[in-house]
């Protein structure tokens, strides 16, 4: 059964009445029960659990270091390009948008790369907007081995693709894929993508599951949360990864909590999430999955980043740029959303250090397993 299928067979409506129908009792009893429980999960991302987050941070925190150790991946993005041939009403590279658009050549490439690098990173994260013709394969396979040579962890974040194209780039070094489905609500997806490839909720959808399929390391799934109830699109991301793992467990996987952020042309949440449900969401999930990945953007403000840190998370950025070329010039104002935690990467990490955090800046996991 494909993940739609499956999909299918929920009942969203059924899902809300449980999520707000929770007890503290079920609560309770979702704390005291082992990883992987889906019904837990929907207690943990209840109101009712919000008495239990002092809990729940410790428990979070408790497990992530039995896993991670002190340990917490850096990884910056690199922006490949800003041209995109869809129209998402939150984001600052929509088509009708009027900004500069560009594209990186080999030349730039390598100059952003340099800076990348000097600032520590091993781990990169190439992002562009979606445009087939223009930034599509042929252009992602000449890019990638050049990547490749200077960094040992490359991820891509561009639009998706066919299984093929997918097998193709893991051939040339792509170890992790994040595709976000934004929210798993058909008709509010339909009302943010309104043009473009993008608008075709299945087929991105189905995508993890070709990721999965070319064998891919890793797969990073997200919502964008404040499209729609948080609560439920986060429960949705659950069934999603808890689905993927039972059928691809030789895959890694990761998720990825992004709160909406005023961009060009930008929209308010439908559904704000406050830094408490921020709180409340990423415990839920590392109760829920004790080896997931859980990353964390700039997109949030230096003193919840801190704080955060500590309760789950495995992989942050720090010294961010959301433009193409925006390492070599910060002001060429092409951003795709604001960035909140503008702490240089030294910064960030000392002030992970200071609580007891490992920062890694390469990982060495590709190379034990080319062994
Ligand atoms: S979210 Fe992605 S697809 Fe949508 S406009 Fe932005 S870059 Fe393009």
């Amino acid at each position: 059964m494909s993940f739609q299928s499956y999909l299918q067979t929920l009942s969203r409506e059924k899902l809300k009445l449980a999520l707000y129908s929770t007890t503290e009792k079920d609560v309770e009893r979702a704390l005291n029960s082992p990883c992987g429980d889906l019904n837990s999960l929907l207690a943990l991302l209840s109101p009712a659990a919000e008495p239990y987050i002092e809990q729940m941070a410790q428990r979070s925190s408790q497990l992530t270091r039995q896993r991670f150790g002190a340990n917490i991946g850096m990884y910056l993005p690199l922006y490949l390009s800003n041209l995109c041939a869809n129209e998402c009403d939150y984001c600052g590279f929509s088509m009708s948008n009027r900004l500069k658009r560009k594209t990186l050549d080999s030349v730039e490439l390598d100059a952003e790369m340099k800076v990348v690098k000097s600032l520590g990173y091993d781990s990169i994260l190439l992002v562009s907007g979606e445009h087939e013709t223009k930034v599509g394969i042929d252009y992602f396979k000449r890019v990638l081995p050049q990547v490749k040579k200077q960094f040992s962890y490359v991820a891509m974040e561009v639009q998706p693709l066919e299984e093929q194209d997918y097998r193709d780039l893991a051939g040339i070094g792509l170890d992790a894929v994040m595709i976000y489905q934004e929210t798993y609500n058909p008709q509010t997806y339909a009302q943010h993508h309104t043009r473009g490839k993008k608008s075709d909720y299945s087929y991105r959808l189905e995508t993890p599951e070709r990721v999965a399929k070319a064998g891919v390391d890793k797969i990073g799934l997200g919502v964008l949360l404040g499209l729609d109830d948080w609560r439920l699109d986060a429960l949705l991301l659950g069934h999603h990864l808890d689905y993927l793992e039972k059928k691809y467990w030789r895959t890694r996987y990761s998720v990825s909590l992004p709160r909406l952020r005023p961009c060009t042309g930008g929209i308010t949440p439908k559904v704000e999430l406050t830094d408490k449900g921020l709180v409340q969401l990423i415990c839920a999930f590392r109760l829920f999955n004790q080896q997931l990945d859980i990353s964390l953007s700039t997109r949030e403000s230096p003193a919840l980043r801190d704080n955060l840190f500590a309760l789950g998370i495995t992989h942050i950025s720090a010294g961010s740029s959301t433009q193409p070329g925006g390492y070599v010039n910060p002001d060429s104002q092409l951003d795709q959303f604001e960035i909140s935690d503008e702490r240089t990467p030294a910064q960030v990490s000392d002030a992970m250090r200071r609580k007891g955090l490992n920062p890694v800046w390469k990982d060495w996991e590709a190379a034990w397993i080319a062994q």
